[in-house]
């Protein structure tokens, strides 16, 4: 069976204290029974991980890295490796974000060497990929988001890739207040589970969750949640409040 997710990408938001601070509230949210059989998963920034994995402990809150490099160490100044995200005890590591590929160049060849360094670490990935404003427009993002999975994904074996949660971001929707409907999403999730049923299995598609990513809030989320192939969200914005995420959090 499929896990249903919540994710929380902080992005460049929270510093320490405010990070733990944020962890209790879910803690104590999720504590109270709100999400059960949901996993929570947060990704603070990499200064507040250390912390965010003790504060998380015995708690059903999952933490996350926003990125890792893909080589193992060396002089990669101001990168960290997987084996480092690893050794301090985090569970997640999110891979190919639209803004990593966005603002820092990251191309489909690193994004797929980050997910087999993850993977080598026994690090989960959560792969995100979508299509840009210009291309949705032009009716090409199946085509696109076809083409990333086939450049970053599709060289896991069956047994690899069911380790991936799948993110599906339409980059027009993150951050903008726009956001897919539920029927745009359930077409793309549909078709994202179809290439994996295609490449491995029914059985291994049947498997992976498959995330929406963008401007997903308390008020849309039940609506998109409920679509058959969408099993739950990546959230920026929304998760930065208690309340909110905690809210998508009981939104299936
Ligand atoms: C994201 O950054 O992955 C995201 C979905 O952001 P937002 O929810 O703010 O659109």
């Amino acid at each position: 069976m499929r896990k249903k997710i919540v994710a929380g990408n902080w992005k460049m938001n929270k510093n320490l204290s405010e990070g733990l601070s944020l962890i209790e509230s879910i803690k104590a949210g999720l504590a109270n029974g709100q999400g059960a059989g949901v996993e929570v998963i947060v990704a603070p920034s990499y200064v507040t991980l250390t912390e965010a994995v003790k504060a998380a402990a015995g708690s059903a809150v999952k933490i996350s890295a926003q990125n890792c490099h893909q080589e193992e160490n060396g002089a990669y100044t101001g990168e960290i490796s997987t084996g480092m995200i690893q050794a301090i005890g985090v569970e997640y590591v999110i891979i190919g974000h639209s803004e990593r590929r966005q603002y820092f160049n990251e191309s489909s060849a690193s994004i797929a060497k980050k997910i087999n360094a993850s993977l080598a670490k026994g690090l989960k990935p959560i792969y995100c990929n979508g299509e840009v404003k210009e291309e949705r427009e032009a009716g090409k993002h199946f085509e696109v988001v076809q083409r990333q999975m086939n450049d970053e994904l599709f060289h896991l074996s069956a047994e690899e890739v069911k380790k991936v949660v799948i993110a599906y971001e339409p980059v027009w929707a993150i951050g903008t207040g726009l956001t897919a409907s539920p029927d745009q999403a359930q077409e793309i999730h549909a078709f994202i589970r179809k290439l994996l049923s295609d490449k491995y299995s029914a059985a291994v598609a049947e498997e992976i969750s498959i995330l929406y990513g963008g401007s997903c809030k308390p008020d849309n989320a039940v609506e998109i949640f409920g679509k058959k192939d969408v099993d739950g969200g990546l959230i920026g914005g929304a998760a930065l409040k208690a309340e909110d995420f905690l809210a998508l959090v009981t939104s299936f």
